[in-house]
């Protein structure tokens, strides 16, 4: 344990809570995690004592509240290793960076019949983005296969290049699976093709170390909550080849530089993309949770997670009628399992009763649930504060409901 983790729980007030009078075990992070004091106090630091609008008045309040802003952005700059702040576009999470790249790059670079590839397993974040455009735009969406232990086939995503195909658009993690996918080989791949690659890292960017120049991504999005920040607040980072390329998203006050009823003209970036007042507290509590996650490490944070999730399954796949949904070699910290013919739900909230929280559904993929063969699953993932005992609780919890049916 590299790491002092009763310390650090404590950092999180709300895991002392109890529910049905039972110890809190939270094991719902994947959906979103718990907030450390250092970020909140931040935010609360910055309302009682900065808040003025950003960017836009050379009052003292302005001025600060504007250099905290953009601090964040470099805060995030260093978190992903990008080459310049102004490819850091902040955005209201993971949804609105994919929607804003699947809007504009069809905008810009699409024409009716042109392909974006996806995948299987993807959120219904980067199925639906693009499938707007394909209703608006007439572009159309290629789909790369899995296999029946939840990974790409690779082969098969070769095959699906054509003098039409502009854009790749694939998960970093699984969210239902926790399948770690070989993003560095598919963006080998499409550039070799001369596409662009844009990386949902909602799931991974939480888990370990995200570098984009080494993963030579060409976006990348990801959102504040998942990794330990406020809800309302995510990031895109584009490529500033690509950004200066794409038209704007949104219009308003920001994002331009003149504007008359003649010709309007838009500003640079990042603040092309930023249009109206951004969530400046939420970028502050966004640059102290990454500083908190570095603060502890990365690498530290994965090993913890590496060690529960390994632990968890192992102790898992004793429990009679245990079946994992996905068996994927490179696996996060995220689980989703059936027992018997127990309903995901009826389990869901059972362990609840006991104080377990995890989550229960199609976890917003439901092309995967098909492809799985499966309506729905449980899935129990764990962040940087989980621990073996709750682990233990998970498990005994398991096998207690599965000893009412
Ligand atoms: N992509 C993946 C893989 C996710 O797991 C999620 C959320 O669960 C999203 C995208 C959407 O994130 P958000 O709701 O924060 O925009």
């Amino acid at each position: 344990m590299s790491y002092d983790i009763s310390a650090v729980r404590a950092d999180f007030p709300i895991l002392s809570r109890e529910v049905y009078k039972r110890p809190l075990v939270y094991l719902d992070n994947s959906a979103t995690t718990q907030k450390p004091r250092q970020v909140v106090d931040a935010m609360t630091e910055e309302y009682y004592n900065v808040n003025a609008n950003v960017h836009r008045g050379v009052h003292f309040l302005s001025q600060q509240a504007t250099e905290l802003h953009e601090q964040s952005r470099e805060t995030v700059r260093r978190f992903l290793n990008a080459r310049s702040s102004s490819e850091i576009i902040f955005t209201r999470g993971t949804t609105e960076s994919i929607n804003l790249v699947a809007s504009c790059f069809a905008k810009g670079c699409m024409q009716a019949g042109d392909e974006v590839i996806v995948s299987e397993l993807e959120h219904h974040s980067n199925i639906v983005s693009w499938q707007l455009q394909e209703a608006r735009q007439g572009i159309k969406l290629r789909v790369i296969p899995i296999t029946d232990d939840g990974e790409l086939r690779l082969d098969e995503y070769e095959k699906l290049f054509n003098e039409h195909t502009r854009i790749v658009s694939i998960a970093h993690v699984s969210n239902v699976m926790g399948t770690v996918n070989p993003v560095e080989e598919v963006i080998r791949i499409a550039h070799e093709h001369g596409v662009p690659v844009l990386v949902d890292g909602a799931q991974s960017t939480p888990h370990f170390e995200v570098d984009v120049q080494r993963l030579d991504c060409d976006f990348f999005a990801f959102s504040g909550h998942k990794i330990y920040g406020p809800t309302g607040v995510g990031v895109l980072y584009g490529k500033e080849e690509w950004l200066e390329k794409l038209p704007p998203y949104m219009g308003g006050g920001e994002m331009i530089k003149n504007v008359s009823f003649e010709r309007t003209t838009f500003n640079e970036l990042p603040f092309k993309f930023e249009a109206g007042t951004p969530d400046y507290v939420a970028t502050t509590g966004l640059a102290r949770a990454l500083d908190y996650v570095t603060t502890l490490g990365m690498d530290n944070i994965f090993q913890h997670e590496q060690a529960l999730t390994r632990y968890a399954l192992e102790q898992m796949q004793e429990i009679e009628g245990m079946r994992f949904i996905g068996n994927p070699k490179h696996r996060d910290a995220v689980i989703s399992f059936l027992v018997g013919d127990i309903h995901h739900l009826d389990m869901g909230t059972l362990l609840d009763r006991l104080g377990i929280a995890v989550r229960t559904g199609h976890h917003c993929a439901e092309p995967l649930m098909h492809r799985m063969g499966v309506q729905g699953t449980v899935r129990a993932s764990f962040g940087l504060y989980n621990t073996m005992e709750e682990v233990d609780i998970l498990v005994a919890g398991i096998k207690r409901v599965a000893q009412m049916f």
